[in-house]
């Protein structure tokens, strides 16, 4: 029967299909709205229409931006979700089929190498600007906590730990991590900028390091802006985080030295940076003196 509706089973025997269509949405009933392609069945010849799952939608829209996917044979094969999962998983491969030949699949096999070449290929752009992806980072980032697996500080980005096609499609999420900018460029490039080997990369985002080590803060009063110090780029969230702190410190004690607004000043060195009268006048003192010799050297 020509367009009968033909629902993917997760069954594991996988189907073979042409896709002849664009996904569209298909009115089922009044109150159910299915989204659908138009394909041809090539183990039978007949014309059908099938029920696209957002899992799969997106695994076609993702490998074959702009309606690629449309006159493309596959190997589909639909697996039950896996306990805790709400979603079922595909597996999509590309075939090639000879004209009166039963389907053959290409030399795409394993559904990881699948993934790893659409990301070589220069897509990878692509799916870090959609919507599909700022979901699946959202999603990650709150499940964390916004906490960087590596620092503990605080997590601006997600990383890939793997890029099957369930990790793209956004079903597995247990091999994405929340990361913090320094944690990230410090897992991937080494200190020379060479990029490390994957079992390297994730070692490191493994090993848990929360030290808050940081350069000494340089203040430079006549800059507007704080200048990051030789190394920042690796620099963990919570040693940014030190810093910053340090060179907030420092330039208030230099703005007391200077006798600029004495009283917010030392308010400020009380409440944020948990010093005493005492400690403080010491300090000043300190940066006075340090000051003097500077001078006197030049
Ligand atoms: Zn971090
Ligand atoms: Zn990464």
């Amino acid at each position: 029967m020509k367009d009968a509706v033909f629902k993917l089973k997760a069954n594991e025997n996988p189907v073979f299909l042409r896709i002849t269509s664009a996904i569209f949405t298909r009115i089922a009933a009044s109150s159910t709205q299915l989204e659908a392609v138009n394909a041809v069945n090539l183990m039978t010849g007949e014309s059908c229409c099938v029920v696209v799952d957002t899992v799969l939608k997106n695994v076609l829209r993702e490998a074959y931006p702009a309606d690629g996917y449309v006159d493309r044979s596959f190997q589909i094969t639909k697996f039950a979700p896996v306990a805790g999962k709400r979603y079922a998983t595909f597996d999509v491969k590309e075939i090639q089929v000879r004209a009166e030949q039963s389907p053959q699949a290409m030399s795409k096999t394993a559904t990881e190498s699948g993934g790893l070449d659409r990301v070589r290929a220069g897509d990878y752009e692509d799916y870090r600007k959609s919507p599909l992806w700022r979901k699946i980072k959202r999603r990650v980032l709150k499940r964390d906590g916004k906490v960087c697996r590596r620092c503990g500080g605080k997590a601006t980005l997600v990383h890939h730990r793997s890029y099957t096609d369930e990790v793209l499609a956004g079903n597995n999420d247990e091999q994405l991590a929340s990361i913090c900018e320094g944690c990230h460029n410090f897992i991937h490039k080494d200190e020379n900028g060479y990029t490390r080997n994957p079992e390297e990369t994730d070692r490191l985002l493994l090993t848990r390091d929360e030290s808050a080590a940081f350069p000494v803060p340089e203040v430079d009063l006549r800059l507007r802006w704080r200048k990051d110090p030789p190394g920042w780029d690796r620099m963990s969230a919570v040693q940014r985080q030190a810093f910053e702190c340090e060179h907030g410190r420092l330039k208030l004690l230099h703005w007391l030295r200077l006798g600029k607004w004495p009283d917010t000043t030392r308010r400020l060195l009380r409440s944020h940076h948990g010093m005493t009268d005492e400690q403080i006048d010491t300090e000043v003192a300190a940066l006075r003196t340090q000051k003097m010799q500077h001078r006197k050297r030049q």
